[in-house]
C-alpha cells in the first residue's frame, strides 16, 4: 500500500536526519487546516471543536481513545469526487478504507458507488440500502460464496484478478442463470507511491493479470467466449498515497493500448475503464495532494488523448478513491497515560490506545502528526514519540512529533488524518476494545460505531 515495507520495532533517534521534524512547528497551538477535518478549529480562547463541539466534551460523553469523524467533510468530499469526475464518470468509494452502515447511506445520497472486497463489505452496504448494481466486487481469492452471493444479488461487476477466477465467476453465473457484468483487473508494470513510481518489475505481486507477455490479451480472450460473463472493460489499481499523476499517465496509456488490441483482434470496443485509487492526503503539513476537480482533469485528458491516438471512443472512466474520501476526515483523540523522558533522545507518551487502533505506523512506516488538544500551552515544544499501550516496542502511533514541555497525563491529544485504514485495520491485540467511531455534525454527535465490549470479546469465546 504505502512506503516500504519496514521491519516493526523501534528507530532510533535519528529524527533530526530524516527530514521532517528538524525543526519544531512556529505555534504548537495552531492545527494546520491541511491535515485536520474541515470543521476541527481551535477558537481564540483555545478550545478545539469539531462540528462546532468542544473536544473536551466529547471525550467525557464517548470515552477516549474514540475516532471523531467530521460528517460535513466526508459528504463535501464525495461531492467535490462525484462533481469533479461529472455525469460521464462514476466514483467508486474504496470500503476497505472505512465503513459502515452510516457512511454507506452517506454515500448513497451523494450520489456515490461503493467497492467491497470481501462477503462483509457486501453484507454492510446491501444492509444499508446501497443497490447492487452501485457496487463493485474486488480482490484476488474472493471465495465460491462470495461469488455465489454478489452473482445473486446483482452486483453491479465483479473485477475478475486471475484465469481461475474468470472460469469460475462464469461458471457461478451459467450455473445460476445469469451474465455478470465483468472488468478484468490487469498490472501494466508501474507501481505508485507517495512521490514517485516505478515503472519496472512490478508483475512481482498478486494482484492482477500482467499486461506483460500477453497475459492480460489471453484473459480478454478467454472472458470474452464465455456466456457467463459480459466484459465490460478493463481495471488498473496502481497503488496508494500518490501525489504524482505520472504513474497514472502510464497506467491509463497501458490500458488504452490493450483496448486497442481488443479491438483488433476481436472487433470489440470495451467501453469502460477503472483507473483504481490511490490518490494521497495530507498526513502532515509538508504533504501536498491534489483536488479532485485536478485529478479529473488530468484523468480525463489523458484518456480522452490516447484514445484518440489509438482511435478508439473514449471509454467511461471509473475510479476509486478511499483514503482521499475518509481518510481527512477522521481523528483520534487519546489520553495521555504516561510520560518518559530518555535523556538525550526524545520524550515516550504513552496513550490508552496504539496499534490497535491505527497499525499503519508500525506496518508502513507511516508519518502522522499530533496535537494537545484539551488545552493551549505556551511551555517550550519537547520532542516526543506518541506510543501506544500493547506489548511491542513497536507499539508506535506517532514516531517523531512535538508537544509541548508541560504534557501532563490526563491531557488529551489528538492524532489527525486518521479516517482510513485505522479503524477499518484495528485489532484486539492484548484484548483491546476497538474504539467506536462517532459522527459528528452541525452541533451534534451521534456514534456510528461503537466500542467494544469486554461482553464481545468473551462472546467469541466459547471454549
Ligand atoms: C485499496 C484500493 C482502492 C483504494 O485505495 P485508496 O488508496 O484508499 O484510494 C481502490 N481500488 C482498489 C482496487 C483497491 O485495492
Amino acid at each position: 500500500m504505502s512506503r516500504s515495507a519496514h521491519p516493526a520495532g523501534p528507530r532510533h533517534a535519528d529524527v533530526m536526519t530524516e527530514g521532517h521534524y528538524t525543526a519544531p512547528p512556529a505555534d504548537l497551538n495552531a492545527l494546520d487546516p491541511k491535515v485536520w477535518a474541515r470543521t476541527v478549529t481551535r477558537d481564540e480562547d483555545g478550545t478545539v471543536t469539531v462540528g462546532g463541539i468542544e473536544v473536551t466534551r466529547l471525550a467525557e460523553e464517548f470515552g477516549t481513545p474514540a475516532y471523531f469523524l467530521d460528517e460535513s467533510d466526508f459528504r463535501a468530499r464525495c461531492r467535490a469526487w462525484a462533481d469533479a469526475f461529472g455525469r460521464d464518470a462514476d466514483v467508486f468509494y474504496a470500503g476497505k478504507a472505512f465503513l459502515s452502515r452510516a457512511v454507506v447511506r452517506w454515500l448513497q445520497e451523494e450520489g456515490l458507488n461503493l467497492d467491497v472486497c470481501s462477503g462483509g463489505e457486501l453484507t454492510t452496504a446491501l444492509d444499508a440500502g446501497m443497490p447492487a448494481e452501485r457496487i463493485a466486487f474486488h480482490g484476488n481469492n474472493k471465495t465460491v460464496a462470495e461469488i455465489e452471493r454478489a452473482v445473486t444479488v446483482g452486483v453491479g461487476r465483479i473485477v475478475l484478478d486471475s484465469f481461475q477466477e474468470i472460469a469460475r465467476v462464469a461458471h457461478i453465473a451459467q450455473r445460476l442463470g445469469k451474465r455478470q457484468r465483468v472488468q478484468i483487473r490487469v498490472t501494466v508494470g508501474v507501481e505508485a507511491h507517495t512521490h514517485e513510481f516505478i515503472a519496472t518489475a512490478h508483475e512481482d505481486q498478486k494482484f492482477g493479470i500482467a499486461l506483460a507477455g500477453g497475459q492480460a490479451a489471453e484473459a480478454v480472450r478467454r472472458a470474452l467466449t464465455l456466456d457467463g460473463l459480459e466484459l465490460t472493460g478493463i481495471h488498473s489499481h496502481i497503488g496508494s498515497q500518490i501525489f504524482d499523476m505520472a504513474g497514472f499517465e502510464v497506467s491509463a496509456r497501458r490500458v488504452v493500448q490493450l483496448l486497442a488490441e481488443v479491438r483488433d483482434e476481436h472487433g470489440v470496443e470495451l467501453p469502460e475503464i477503472d483507473l483504481g485509487g490511490g490518490l494521497g492526503i495530507a498526513y502532515t503539513s509538508e504533504d501536498d495532494p491534489r483536488e479532485p476537480h485536478e485529478i479529473a482533469k488530468a484523468l480525463g485528458d489523458i484518456v480522452t488523448r490516447e484514445c484518440e491516438a489509438a482511435g478508439l471512443a473514449t471509454p467511461r472512466i471509473s475510479v476509486e478513491p478511499g483514503r482521499a474520501i475518509v481518510g481527512p476526515t477522521a481523528f483520534t483523540l487519546y489520553e495521555v497515560g504516561t510520560i518518559k523522558p530518555l535523556e538525550g533522545l526524545r520524550t515516550y507518551v504513552s496513550v490508552d490506545g496504539g496499534m490497535s487502533d491505527n497499525i499503519r505506523t508500525a506496518l508502513y512506516d507511516a508519518e502522522y502528526t499530533v496535537a494537545l488538544v484539551s488545552r493551549t500551552s505556551d511551555a517550550e515544544p519537547m520532542l516526543v514519540r506518541v506510543v501506544g499501550k500493547h506489548c511491542e516496542s513497536g507499539d508506535i502511533v506517532v514516531k517523531d512529533a512535538f508537544l509541548p514541555s508541560d504534557l501532563a497525563p490526563g491531557d488529551l491529544i489528538a492524532v489527525p488524518a486518521t479516517g482510513a485504514y485505522c479503524r477499518s485495520m484495528a485489532s484486539n491485540y492484548n484484548h483491546a476494545l476497538r474504539p467506536p467511531v462517532v459522527a459528528v455534525r452541525d452541533g451534534g454527535a451521534r456514534v456510528i460505531v461503537r466500542r467494544e465490549t469486554e461482553e464481545d470479546l468473551l462472546r467469541l469465546d466459547v471454549g
